[in-house]
């Protein structure tokens, strides 16, 4: 049975930095754009973080949010499969649950909406006559560069990976080699051909949705929206749908850290955290905390344990985790900064610290949610970028739009391949306290203000969903008028 409604199931895949904005467009199509929602979830065993961040999320009584049971990884084959190969193998186990989920709906959706791990989904909604559309929660030059991937130049494409020439895609900045993506480490192999093969799904969808905006990136914006204007080679049309970031809630109840920030100067704080996967060795916490305490200011710091892979963190289970910063990091730090800084151990309340006054500025990983919270609470950044397309971001941010500054890696020297301290603590200074960071924040307020206008009515990104919405209500209609006959 088809709804009259366009009905839109939402799958996410593992991973906060994906479900967080799915459960934020599912919310924006259930109530500026008429939808029926259901999001799926694709869980790790980390679900106890999946549920204390539904918990935070608004309107969650009229989204039907089925999550589906955990994938156990422990008894797949192959030795430490990487953090991307993790969450394939999760998506493509999950799709036995996800179809009789389908089945078992009264009310079955007509429009399928995945992220960039969720191709593999398409054909099965096309076995159920669903359309099909893929959310990037992510730059629309990251999206332009993965869109273009099957139709660009074979011969500039091999001198980027084996030469290290920038990677040219028609109509952005070029992508430096520094700052290139993990399948163009090696044109063979599982990496660069899985992500060839899901670039060849997205390419088949129906649309693509994207969580940007025209004026944050107007050359990647009109060159993601060129590759499908007539038919050029996306089949269906782009839509920058952005910026969808979680909104702050009226607080309800005591949280520590948000209790402590009361208590400090306006832009005086400076918010430190890679996200939710992101880690770092022993040595390079030890020079962030040696960082932090020489640059005197004030700071929050999400401390995860050391690890030597930097996304070891992503399916962590905030609930089993200890709280043992003391033992990692610098003997005494703790103690001597007790009075001017904060170490909140796995996971802090990032929206609600960003939108604080006290907040003034923010060490990011640059993973693109993250990005979108500091612009739109201008809060300018330290960019200190780790894995997936967090370099592009970087580098946008710093030399595009001018509101970030980036670290460096020291390649020698006894500490080994670390962002020093001295850097570190040059870096917080320069959003912290001197001139830079006051022309960051004119730059940042104006590109709040972009953004809010462009998901407001008759915004350009609200103007994208309607023009999608159309498109899925016709759809429904010509179901539901086949049916009658
Ligand atoms: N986040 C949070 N608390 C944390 C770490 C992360 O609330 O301690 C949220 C953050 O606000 C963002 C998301 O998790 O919405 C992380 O997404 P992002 O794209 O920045 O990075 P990823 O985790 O995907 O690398």
């Amino acid at each position: 049975m088809v709804t009259t409604n366009p009905h839109a199931a939402l799958l996410a895949s593992p991973g906060m930095g994906h479900l967080i904005p799915m459960v934020e467009l599912g919310k924006r199509l259930l109530t500026h754009h008429g939808f029926d929602v259901t999001i799926f979830i694709v869980a790790t065993d980390s679900s106890t973080t999946t549920s204390q961040i539904l918990k935070q999320t608004s309107n969650l009584s009229s989204l039907n949010i089925v999550v589906l049971p955990p994938i156990d990884f422990s008894s797949k084959p192959g030795p430490n499969p990487s953090l991307g190969e993790q969450v394939v193998i999760a998506m493509i186990e999950s799709l036995p649950l996800l179809h009789s989920s389908i089945m078992s709906m009264k009310l079955r959706p007509s429009t399928l909406i995945v992220d960039l791990f969720g191709t593999c989904a398409f054909p099965m909604a096309r076995d159920f006559h669903m359309s099909t559309y893929v959310f990037f929660a992510t730059s629309a030059w990251f999206s332009a560069v993965t869109i273009y991937v099957p139709v660009i130049d074979k011969e500039m494409e091999e001198r980027h990976v084996y030469s290290h020439e920038p990677l040219l895609v028609p109509g952005c900045e070029p992508v430096r080699f520094e700052d290139t993506l993990e399948p163009f480490l090696s044109l063979v192999g599982p990496v660069y051909e899985g992500y060839l093969k899901a670039s060849q799904d997205i390419v088949s969808s129906d649309g693509i949705l994207i969580n940007t905006w025209q004026d944050l990136e107007p050359a990647s914006t009109k060159a993601v929206r060129e590759s499908s204007i007539l038919g050029r080679f996306t089949k269906g049309p782009v839509y920058p749908v952005g910026p969808l970031v979680r909104n702050i809630e009226p607080r309800q109840e005591h949280v520590a850290v948000l209790h402590w920030l009361d208590g400090q100067p306006a832009e005086s704080v400076i918010y430190v955290s890679f996200g939710s996967g992101g880690t770092m060795s022993e040595d390079q916490m030890k020079e962030l905390a040696w960082g932090l305490e020489l640059s005197q200011q004030r700071f929050v710091w999400v401390v995860r344990p050391p690890m030597e892979d930097e996304t070891s963190g992503a399916f962590f289970d905030v609930a089993k985790g200890g709280d043992n910063a003391a033992a990692y990091l610098p003997h005494g730090f703790i103690e001597r900064t007790k009075e001017t800084g904060l170490v909140v151990p796995l996971w802090a309340p990032q929206a609600e610290i960003l939108g604080h006054p006290s907040t003034g500025g923010f060490v990011t990983h640059c993973g693109w949610n993250s990005v979108l919270e500091s612009i739109l609470n201008v809060v300018p950044m330290v960019a200190w970028p780790l894995y997936a397309e967090q370099k592009m971001n970087a580098s946008l941010l710093e030399e595009q739009l001018g509101v970030a500054v980036r670290a460096k890696v020291a390649e020698e020297g006894g500490t080994g391949r670390v962002v020093r301290r001295e850097e570190i603590t040059m870096l917080i200074r320069r959003v912290m306290v001197d001139e830079e960071g006051v022309n960051m924040r004119k730059k940042l307020e104006e590109l709040k203000k972009s953004g809010e206008v462009a998901l407001s009515k008759f915004g350009s990104s609200y103007e994208s969903l309607c023009q999608m919405t159309k498109v899925c209500e016709l759809r429904v209609q010509g179901s539901k008028a086949k049916a009658q006959g």
